[in-house]
Parts: C-alpha cells; structure tokens; sequence
C-alpha cells in the first residue's frame, strides 16, 4: 500500500485536519540511514510532522523541522515539501534506548530537552527566488515530538493544534526490523470556532486510539480523521500520495566538489586518490575517482 496523505476540513471551514499514512517512507528512511528501532521511532515521528506540515504550504515553499537536543540522538532535521517529499536525518542513529515503562520506545529518553526550530521558506530550487525564511521556535517540552509539534504551532503560530504521531516496528527476518505502521494527523481550530466545538474535538482527540494501532486495523487517512473529528463530517480538500525522496544527485555532488579550492582538490587527489560524498538526508554516497578530480582541477584552471 502506498503512503497517502489526506487534507480536508470541517465545521464550515473552522478546523482543518490533516491524517497521513507513512509506513513505507520512515521505513524508507529507516533502511538507508539504518537507524536503531528507537530512532526510527523519532525520525519517523519527525519525517510524518514534516509531511503534515508540508501540506499546509504553498506549492513554491519548503518547511524545515529542526530538532536541536541534548539527548543522545543529538538532533533531527527534516525538510518537506507542498508535494509530499520529506526527507531527514538523525545525528546519531544507532544510538538504541530500552522500551519506556509504557512498553513503547522511549523517544523522550533519546530526545532529551533543547528547541524545536520550524523554518517555512520558498523552494530555491523549484522558484530559483530567494527570500528571507519564516523562522519560529519552542522550548522541547516533552521530547515525544507529536506534543513538541503541537506546542509549536499553539505558541509559535498561534494556532490551536492537536497532533498524534507514530511508528510501529516488527522484527524482520532480513534485517533487524521493519516498520510496520507509521503515520499522524493534525486539527487545528480557527479563531471564531465555538466552545462547543472545542469541547467535542478535545474529547474526539483524547478517544482516538494510537495512530499505529488504526493503521494497524487497515484504516487509512479518512478514517483515522473521521476517529478523531467524532461526530462531525469533513469536506477532503487533497489526496495525494507521500513519499520519502531526496534532491541530491551525483550533478549537484560534483558541483559541491567543483567549488572547492583547487589546493583542497589536488590535496584530495594525491592523499586518497579520489573522494566521497555522503548526503547527510538520505545517506546517499557518490564516489569521485582520480581522473574525476582531475577533470575537476582542469576545469577550475581553465576558468582561473
Ligand atoms: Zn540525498
């Protein structure tokens, strides 16, 4: 099944809800950063906020999720677009914490405290503009990322946020695990909405079973979304599919390369006879031989 996002709204146009199935992106990102469980439990918590996010954009802008922490983790970063691309690291990803007293992982151990940094800036590569960044953030307030989301776009963004987020992972036979539901959603209420209202999405939203768990049943987006909106019906506004996909290519790694200073290249060429490029958002490797690098160095000469 594929990863699919749904966009709707309700109560004529006082709340908008977002639900997003990931299971196949964070195992996507899981298996090329192999992560342990638990920070494919945090990553994949942050890649979903990310595409829930990603949806609320204009077409042309890019939001970043950029969480700096103290935890063992060290930070993650993620980056969506308004097209369901997401893609995003951990620091350190293998680092493992054993099951919380809940029996689920602990992403808070792992998290730990710092900020919560979210930067919604104009796609450079898709508009070739530059503009100046949105940039707003929070203090980590639980490390469980679902409750940090929602608390950023109450505070920061002022708008009224409910967000639930997860991932569940199975053991596997060909490699250590593999995630087996991910996915969230997001209310968010308007000024003007009625107390009513606020009193039966607060109840709906505390009743919603864990998102794992519906996707886990075979609910997909809509149904996840009419649990947690209860007895009100929604108006889909989008439905698109969501992937986890990466803007790196061996092109743009050469043209990072290329800017280098001639000394750094001839220095690159003669200790190691070649480079490597790793993508720190999709782990990505592109591999540059001597005559590449040699290529290069004419290249910077001739335009010297
Ligand atoms: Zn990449």
């Amino acid at each position: 099944m594929k990863d699919v996002l749904v966009r709707a709204t309700a109560c004529e146009g006082m709340v908008r809800c977002v639900a997003a199935i990931t299971t196949q992106l964070v195992d996507d990102a899981s298996r090329r950063h192999r992560v342990s469980p638990t920070v494919s439990a945090a990553l994949g918590r942050t890649l979903t906020a990310g595409v829930l996010l990603g949806s609320l954009l204009k077409d042309t802008e890019k939001v970043t999720i950029l969480l700096q922490c103290t935890g063992p983790i060290g930070g993650i970063t993620v980056e969506a677009d308004a097209q369901g691309n997401v893609r995003g690291y951990a620091k350190n990803p293998h680092v493992d914490l054993p099951l919380n007293e809940r029996k689920k992982f602990d992403v808070r151990g792992a998290v730990g405290s710092g900020m919560l940094y979210v930067l919604r800036e104009a796609d450079y590569y898709r508009t070739g503009l530059f503009r100046d960044p949105y940039c707003g953030s929070v203090p980590i307030i639980s490390g469980e990322i679902a409750e940090d989301v929602a608390y950023y776009l109450t505070q920061s963004e002022q708008i009224p946020s409910a967000v639930s987020l997860g991932v569940f992972v199975l053991p596997d036979e060909e490699r250590p695990f593999r995630v087996e539901a991910a996915g969230g959603f997001l209310i968010q209420t308007f000024p003007g909405v009625s107390d009513e209202v606020l009193r039966n999405l607060e109840r709906s939203v505390l009743a919603t079973p864990y998102v794992t768990e519906m996707i886990r049943q075979g609910m997909g987006p809509r149904e996840i979304l009419q649990t947690a909106l209860g007895a009100y019906t929604f108006e889909i506004l989008e439905e698109k599919e969501v992937r986890f996909a990466c803007t790196c290519s061996p092109e743009r790694a050469r043209r990072l390369l290329a800017a280098l200073d001639s000394k750094e290249l001839c220095a690159m060429l003669r200790e190691d006879g070649g480079a490597e490029m790793t993508c720190h958002f999709c782990n990505a490797v592109y591999h540059f031989n001597a005559d590449d690098l040699r290529a290069l160095l004419s290249e910077s000469d001739s335009t010297a």
